[in-house]
């Protein structure tokens, strides 16, 4: 059974029961941090208990339904005693402060503080207003990504209008259209699916009329017997079910409320839309799972990100120990190893005059490291790159043999730098000092990331 009385303080508050902050809870309770997992809905992994078709994404998990997958991860959590479960339950509001952390007010009444707060609401289907009008009556008629889902293997052969054209509303026209359906698929824009699923798609030559390219439809209304579709391009018409399948966003609740509690705290708040990003984490701040905005959500790339969000959790509230800077500080954004102004002879140039002899050259070059300790660890040379040996490469990698072209030397220079162990991205500019007696000419480049 799990535990559903809370402590009025923990080590850590994720709202949202799904794969990710199941993992997240799993993995802090490993770690021996105290943990309270909350979510709004009566049963944990709520989200995946629609989702009935067998599926091959989970390595280790082919062909099995995701409602059977949720039903194990919460089965697992609720299994650990020491984290408490609330089901039903939600924040309404939240407070900051850089002393204490987080505040939580749970919508039974109850507080709660928590050092850290890791986020892990999901994201939910995009519901346009001009298509779902705020107070219209829901019609099964017409549906978002996950009613469609939910009904879509016993939907009785029809007319049916599904607008998008990513994955999701591609995957489902082909799988209706298996199934006997007269399925019209309208977008915006081209494709945007899979390269697989689109050829798919334009194999078919029945039950499948495709709009790419096409505007919206202006109106859509929904009675009993179907959806009267409106729109400039193709008039009026009649379906008997449409889908709007054109996206997802980050589910907003709890990021609104963690907006709020910054901005009263006097700390810039995330921007909408909602999305992951390092400068949350010195407020004790985790993003875990769909929500994050990832590319390529899943379940099982959230549950990979409940346990990145539980370690970062932990570093946050284990510092390396006396003397070491607080966690925000601990890690810059880049280190970067500049040579500026290395000069020496290289067999370089289509030019007559540059086949009979190395010439002048100028290389300055930044290799970056990506993020590093602001105190590094220990004196040993061995765990940083050292510069020597960018230096070497350089002058080595123009001297060995004569390069036509400037270009193919910063790609050759470029290739050897990105090789080297922990580098990121290098930026690169070779110039020769003197090809004519008026002027120095250079080209720089740039690879990897900056
Ligand atoms: C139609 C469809 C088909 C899919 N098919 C597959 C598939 O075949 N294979 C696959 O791997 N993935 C599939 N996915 C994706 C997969 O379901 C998600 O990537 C995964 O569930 C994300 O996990 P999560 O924990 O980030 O979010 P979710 O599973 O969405 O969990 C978020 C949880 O947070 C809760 N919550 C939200 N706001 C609050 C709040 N304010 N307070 C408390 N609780 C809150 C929600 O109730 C929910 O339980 C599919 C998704 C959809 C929509």
């Amino acid at each position: 059974m799990p535990n559903t009385m809370p402590s009025s303080k923990v080590d850590v508050a994720i709202i949202g029961g799904g794969p990710a902050g199941c993992s997240a809870a799993s993995w802090l309770h490993q770690l021996g941090l105290s943990v309270v997992l909350i979510e709004r809905e009566p049963q944990l992994c709520a989200a995946l208990q629609t989702l009935q078709f067998g599926q091959d994404w989970v390595l280790g998990a082919p062909g099995q339904n995701l409602a059977t997958l949720g039903q194990q991860y919460a089965r697992h959590i609720e299994s650990l005693a020491a984290i408490q479960v609330l089901l039903g339950r939600s924040s309404n509001h939240l407070d900051w402060s850089a002393a204490e952390g987080w505040r939580l007010q749970l919508d039974d009444g109850r507080g709660l503080n928590a050092r850290t707060l890791i986020l892990a609401t999901g994201q939910k289907p995009l519901r346009p207003e001009a298509f779902f009008p705020t107070g219209a009556a829901p019609n099964a008629r017409l549906m978002d990504a996950l009613s469609l889902t939910a009904c879509r293997e016993h939907l009785p052969a029809g007319r049916i209008l599904l607008l998008g054209g990513g994955d999701n509303a591609v995957e489902n026209a082909l799988f209706l259209q298996a199934r006997g359906h007269q399925v019209t698929l309208w977008s915006r824009s081209d494709w945007r699916a899979q390269q697989g699923l689109v050829e798919r798609l334009q194999a078919q030559t029945s039950g499948l009329s495709l709009r790419p390219r096409s505007a919206m439809p202006s109106r859509l209304s929904a009675d009993d017997q179907g959806v009267s579709v409106q729109s400039q391009q193709f008039g009026a018409e009649r379906f008997d079910h449409v889908a709007v399948l054109l996206g997802f966003e980050a589910e907003p609740s709890a990021w609104l409320l963690v907006g709020d509690a910054l901005q009263r705290a006097g700390v810039t708040a995330p921007s909408h839309p909602f999305r992951d990003e390092p400068r949350f984490a010195p407020l004790g701040l985790f993003v875990a799972g769909d929500t994050s905005g990832r590319q390529h959500p899943s379940v099982q790339t959230a549950l990979g990100d409940g346990v990145v969000a539980a370690k970062a959790v932990e570093a946050f509230l284990r510092p390396l120990g006396e003397g070491q800077p607080s966690p925000a500080l601990r890690r810059n954004n880049r280190q970067i190893i500049h040579i500026s102004g290395l000069r020496f002879g290289a067999n370089l140039g289509v030019l007559d005059f540059e086949r009979e002899g190395p010439q002048p050259i100028q290389v300055d070059a930044e290799v970056n490291l990506g993020a590093q300790m602001v105190v590094s660890r220990d004196a040993d040379i061995g765990h940083v790159l050292d510069y020597r040996r960018v230096r070497a490469i350089i002058i080595d990698e123009c001297t060995a043999e004569h390069t036509d072209l400037l270009e193919a030397l910063l790609g050759k220079l470029c290739t050897r730098l990105m090789k080297l162990p922990g580098v990121a991205g290098v930026r690169i500019k070779v110039t020769k000092l003197e090809i004519f007696p008026d002027c120095q000419v250079a080209i720089s480049a740039e690879c990897g990331q900056w």
